[in-house]
């Protein structure tokens, strides 16, 4: 392990030394000779790399930012990429942190809640048992989002707030300075040249995906969960569950009136998997298989082909809605659950979004860890440009960022083997709404909240009797 990245520690008591030792004149790139050194190279600029580099700017205007993308300028409105559904956490932060909340009313669907079929897939489809909302609440929002176009607008929004976008360029390598007062070096190549360039920046953060670029680098990763896989596609135009059920079934449409179910993430449950229905703004409908390996198979689904012959034997409903079907793209994703032994460094180092952890699927928590490592972010380069960053908010990042995704992954990775039971997981979902609540407050009372080590104390107080509450509820489950 390099010293650079020194794994949090409880160990503090070198804490006032390690306060970042940067000058505390305001940040902006400087130009020695005919280099400049940027205050912060993004290297990645997918969600968690645009959105951070968004919100950096919008808390300090005057920070210079560079961002590097394999991308090229185009990218398709439907792109192969997951995370389209949110939660109130991850909406909240797009939205109201973000300030985005009139570009979502504009161009993507309202979602009604998260909603669930459970029971047996084999059966009609009106007799599974459902939880889901009827109405759409008056607060607060969330959004299905097509991937696709977010990130076109979030490049466009952050050019024109001074972000140098740098596309069709790949990272090659990142050379980490060991000195406090010297900049980082990425190394990069430009599509169709020949040479690689160097880039120097103050803070460096991989945001370049499952990669886990400066994970790999610094050893830092924990192993892929082998238990868990997915694979999702797209289709054109609507598949909705309200079409599952015949019009003469009045009372189950009268019970969420008007097909509204479409806008919801629909959930059906069964046995070690889940599939979700996505529906987007631009057309599509999202659908994926989510499974346990020990009940079913990878093997089984990891192809168009395959997943559609599983989907008639676990959800033949669903399948016959597919039948005059082609996907628009199939991706598949073995594995994909992930963690980290730390993902924010005093070395002015951090590693974003999927380049850092990733837990489930399940209740979409995915924007939401990205608004918390955001926001730990930004707050940690605030205070190193006024030269107040210390080790020990960076261990209390660390660990309020780690624990809440291995504690996410474990609890929602306990219930795949009673996903179909309809009375334990509507008693689990109540209770995980609200016990997932507390880190939420954190952006709800101020963003500012995370690193005020003071006023954390008093917050995490509390959370920790609810910590307790929840472990004790967990093996109930
Ligand atoms: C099955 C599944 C379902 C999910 N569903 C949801 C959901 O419903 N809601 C939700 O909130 N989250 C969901 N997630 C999580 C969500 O997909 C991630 O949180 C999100 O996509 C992470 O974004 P990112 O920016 O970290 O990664 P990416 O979007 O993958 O971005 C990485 C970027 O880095 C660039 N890059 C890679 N290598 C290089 C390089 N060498 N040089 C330059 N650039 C490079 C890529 O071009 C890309 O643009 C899901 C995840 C899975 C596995």
């Amino acid at each position: 392990m390099q010293r650079l990245f020194p794994k949090g520690s409880d160990d503090n008591s070198g804490a006032i030394k390690q306060i970042s030792k940067r000058n505390q004149k305001t940040m902006t790139s400087q130009n020695k000779g005919n280099k400049t050194i940027y205050d912060v190279a993004i290297c990645g600029s997918g969600l968690a790399g645009l959105t951070l580099a968004r919100q950096l700017k919008l808390n300090k205007p005057n920070l210079s930012i560079i961002a590097l993308d394999r991308l090229g300028e185009v990218i398709p409105e439907t792109t192969l990429k997951v995370g389209e559904s949110t939660v109130y956490p991850g909406a909240y932060y797009l939205s109201h942190v973000l300030q985005l909340e009139d570009y979502f009313q504009k161009n993507h669907f309202l979602k009604l809640g998260p909603r669930f079929f459970f029971g047996d897939g084999r059966g009609l489809f009106q007799e599974r048992p459902e939880l889901g909302l009827s109405e759409f609440p008056p607060f607060p929002e969330s959004y299905q989002i097509d991937r696709g176009h977010l990130e076109k607008e979030l490049r466009l929004l952050n050019q024109q707030k001074g972000v140098e976008i740098k596309q069709n360029c790949s990272v090659k390598d990142i050379e980490l300075s060991e000195e406090p007062e010297k900049p980082h070096k990425i190394i990069y190549s430009q599509k169709d040249e020949n040479k690689t360039n160097i880039c120097e920046a103050r803070w460096v953060i991989d945001a370049m995906g499952r990669r886990r670029f400066l994970q790999k680098k610094l050893g830092l990763g924990k192993p892929n969960d082998p238990n868990f896989n997915a694979v999702w596609f797209r289709v054109q135009g609507r598949i909705d569950v309200s079409d599952f059920v015949p019009i003469a079934e009045r009372s189950w449409h009268d019970r969420v009136p008007e097909n509204k179910r479409y806008y919801s993430t629909n959930h059906l449950c069964g046995e070690g998997y889940w599939i979700w229905l996505i529906p987007l703004a631009s057309g599509h409908t999202s659908i994926g298989i989510v499974a346990k390996e020990e009940i079913h198979s990878f093997k089984e689904f990891h192809t168009y082909r395959l997943a559609y012959k599983w989907l008639e034997k676990y959800e033949p409903v669903l399948a016959n809605a597919l039948k005059e079907k082609q996907p628009a793209d199939f991706k598949k994703m073995p594995k994909y659950s992930y963690s980290s032994s730390q993902v924010f460094s005093i070395n002015r180092l951090a590693t974003v979004g999927d380049a850092g952890v990733f837990p489930d699927p399940f209740y979409s928590p995915g924007m939401n860890l990205i608004g918390y490592g955001n926001s730990l972010v930004t707050q940690a380069i605030e205070l190193d440009i006024e030269g107040k960053l210390t080790q020990e908010q960076i261990d209390k990042a660390n660990n309020f960022y780690l624990s809440l995704n291995d504690k996410i992954a474990e609890s929602i990775h306990n219930t795949y083997s009673v996903l179909n039971r309809p009375v334990i997981m509507t008693a689990k979902f109540i209770w995980d709404l609200v016990t997932g609540m507390p880190p939420t407050s954190l952006f709800f009372n101020s963003n500012s909240l995370l690193l005020d080590l003071d006023k954390k104390e008093e917050i995490g107080k509390n959370n920790a009797l609810m910590s307790q509450l929840a472990e004790r509820m967990e093996p109930f489950f």
